[in-house]
């Protein structure tokens, strides 16, 4: 079978029926212990070719042109021209032809997006911190007397928590289980 004929077939499957259980670069199985003593896992590639983890993370950041050792698909984001990175097939997203692939990387696309809410976040918190501070330099008699300065230090220290709080929560939103190339 040719390369096209094969790849046609793969990608017309739902989901990752290529239940290839050893990896296909250095031949040996996955989820065991190699003959090096190194265990792979099994990764996919938007493509739907699977292989060992170890040795699909080498080869792609080795190979000059970064393709699918198999199909040889380039494994670049167009826009971006950062590397597709292989994923664990029981958390992969559906395979992706070439031509529907997104333009920019996971990480570009949400970029701005996420910049934007963390600046949002830091300015707010800094304001909060900034009129605190103010309470302190300007009126010590007024912030000795009405606020204690602990009261200062501390709603200070609460604003700066809330706000590391609310950034590593965004943070931690991109990260989760994706289901996007
Ligand atoms: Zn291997
Ligand atoms: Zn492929
Ligand atoms: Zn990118």
């Amino acid at each position: 079978m040719d390369i096209q004929t094969r790849q046609q077939i793969t990608l017309r499957l739902p989901h990752h029926q290529d239940k290839a259980e050893g990896c296909c670069i250095c031949s040996e199985a996955v989820d065991l212990p190699r003959s090096d003593g190194r265990t792979e896992e099994l990764l996919v590639l938007p493509c739907s070719h699977t292989f060992g983890s170890i040795c699909i993370i080498r080869w792609l950041s080795h190979s000059p042109n970064r393709s699918c050792p198999l199909c040889r698909r380039r494994m670049i984001y167009r826009g971006c021209g950062h590397a597709v990175k292989p994923y664990e097939v029981a958390r992969a997203p559906r395979c992706v032809r070439e031509e529907d692939m997104p333009d920019l990387c996971l990480v570009c696309r949400g970029g701005g997006v996420l910049e934007e809410q963390v600046r949002v976040i830091r300015e707010r918190q800094m304001a909060v911190q900034r009129t605190l501070q103010g309470l302190r330099t300007w009126f010590p008699g007024l912030v000795g007397g009405v606020f204690r300065v602990d009261t200062v230090e501390s709603r200070i220290g609460a604003s700066k928590r809330k706000e590391e709080k609310e950034v590593a929560a965004i943070y931690a939103e991109l990260e989760k289980d994706r289901e996007e190339w």
